[in-house]
């Protein structure tokens, strides 16, 4: 039987009922009465969540902590790439010309050659949209486009950003049908992510709402999804199973975590008097190891280029995550392997300490040990954050007012709605569990 993957990120538990409302025909396929939720520790993008579900192992093995990651120096970010995982996807060894994997919309993969139809999340630093190219044939598959906007926080400012976000994920739906007619593919993983967006354009409870200026589209595009849903499950050749890795939370405020560590005698920049400049040669760093093409003020979400490694014992250039600028990972590394236990363990008391009083206890701080920094195969985070309802932002310029916070943030809890003949004895699993639960 095929398996297919049906990604919804951003919908909670709670939206699941508002969801399956506005798919009237397909419904009935899926078990309404027992959705799995879904609990991730304190990772909460969709790259940090879906590795955890792709390889079915904690970020800790599988060394993937979100969109980017550090490699030779703190001041220099990668985005994080299927090839860049410890782990390989759980279902990588059965991939063959006859059992394809189709993956649509999704973080981390990439194309394989003869064994994957790709169509690209507009994450990866990479010229192409599909793969393999003989797919272009069909003209909906050449406006494939991953992103209504490359740059979601101008979009976010536009009225007309929403039916944008709707108009795209239909072509997207269009595109998934046409790959999935072809015969040889075993898995497909297919994520939509419209969800995403309108929650941090409207906020929450959009599938709710009937007033919204975005309402008449998005139910058109629930009915398209629903009639697609209705043929393949009416024709009982595969199996769907709906799943959220994280929804979203109304967004109380943004934590600049280097800031944080430099009060702390953590963190150094290189001074910051020309802001143009600094910007610049931000740019310049990230185009250079992104090799990405459309860097913008919003994809600058860390200090690139801006670092005093000299003078940096930690800092966080991915959001949430704290490293040691330790000399064993990093070229312009300072901490050597003496002192590093003692760095960590005054790190994790200042954070405790700092975050824990402001916070009231609502700063949840995983610890990465020493034993399993040792065996990780690169540079991992010494801690991990994550606080409820709020934002790490590491622009230097703090937002000038309410209206520059986001509406919503995202926290990582999801859920499975699994087809209506299988029955699950647990309420909730871990993402690591997600695949065993589907069978992939
Ligand atoms: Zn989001």
């Amino acid at each position: 039987m095929r398996q297919i993957v049906l990604g919804v990120d951003g919908l909670s538990c709670e939206d699941l009922v508002d969801f399956v409302q506005l798919l009237p025909k397909s419904r009935r396929y899926f078990n309404l009465d027992s959705p799995l939720a879904v609990e991730g520790s304190v990772l909460t993008s969709p790259q940090g969540l879906w590795s955890e579900v792709l390889t079915s192992c904690d970020w800790t093995i599988n060394g993937c902590v979100g969109y980017s990651h550090p490699r030779r120096s703190l001041n220099a970010l990668a985005v994080m790439q299927e090839r860049d995982l410890f782990v390989p996807p759980k279902f990588a060894a059965e991939e063959t010309p006859e059992s394809r994997t189709l993956s649509i919309n999704m973080p981390l993969l990439m194309p394989k050659a003869k064994v994957r139809d790709w169509l690209s999340d507009g994450s990866q630093p990479v010229a192409y949209r599909v793969k393999p190219s003989k797919l272009l044939t069909h003209p909906e598959l050449q406006d494939y486009s991953p992103r209504a906007f490359s740059d979601l926080s101008s979009a976010l400012g536009r009225p007309s950003a929403g039916a944008q976000f709707i108009e795209c994920e239909k072509q997207r739906i269009d595109c998934a049908a046409i790959l999935m007619q072809s015969r040889q593919w075993q898995r497909c993983f297919w994520r939509m992510s419209v969800f995403d967006d309108l929650s941090h354009f409207v906020g929450m409870g959009f599938l709710k709402a009937r007033d919204l200026l975005i309402t008449k589209p998005l139910l058109q595009l629930l009915d398209h999804l629903d009639d697609l849903l209705d043929a393949i499950l009416s024709s009982g050749e595969a199996t769907v199973h709906i799943v959220s890795t994280f929804s979203h939370v109304a967004c109380q405020g943004m934590l600049n975590l280097n800031n944080l560590l430099a009060t702390g005698g953590f963190f150094t920049t290189e001074g910051n008097e020309n802001e143009f400049r600094s910007k610049t040669n931000r740019m310049a760093a990230s185009l250079l190891f992104t090799g990405m093409d459309d860097i913008t003020n919003f994809t600058l979400r860390s200090h690139e280029g801006q670092l005093k490694t000299s003078h940096t014992l930690a800092a966080s250039p991915v959001s949430g995550c704290i490293y040691i600028n330790a000399k064993e990972y990093f070229d312009d590394g300072i901490v050597d392997a003496h002192s590093r236990h003692s760095i960590h363990q005054r790190l994790g008391s200042f954070l405790h300490d700092t975050l824990g009083k402001k916070f009231w206890g609502s700063a949840k701080i995983v610890e990465n040990d020493e034993q399993s920094l040792k065996l990780a195969a690169g540079p991992m985070p010494d801690f991990v954050v994550s606080i409820d309802g709020i934002e790490f932002s590491d622009q230097p310029n703090p937002p000038r007012s309410l209206n520059d916070i986001p509406r919503t943030t995202h926290r990582a809890s999801g859920f499975v709605l699994l087809p209506a003949n299988q029955m699950i004895e647990s309420k909730a699993i871990k993402p690591r569990q997600v695949l065993e639960v589907i069978g992939v």
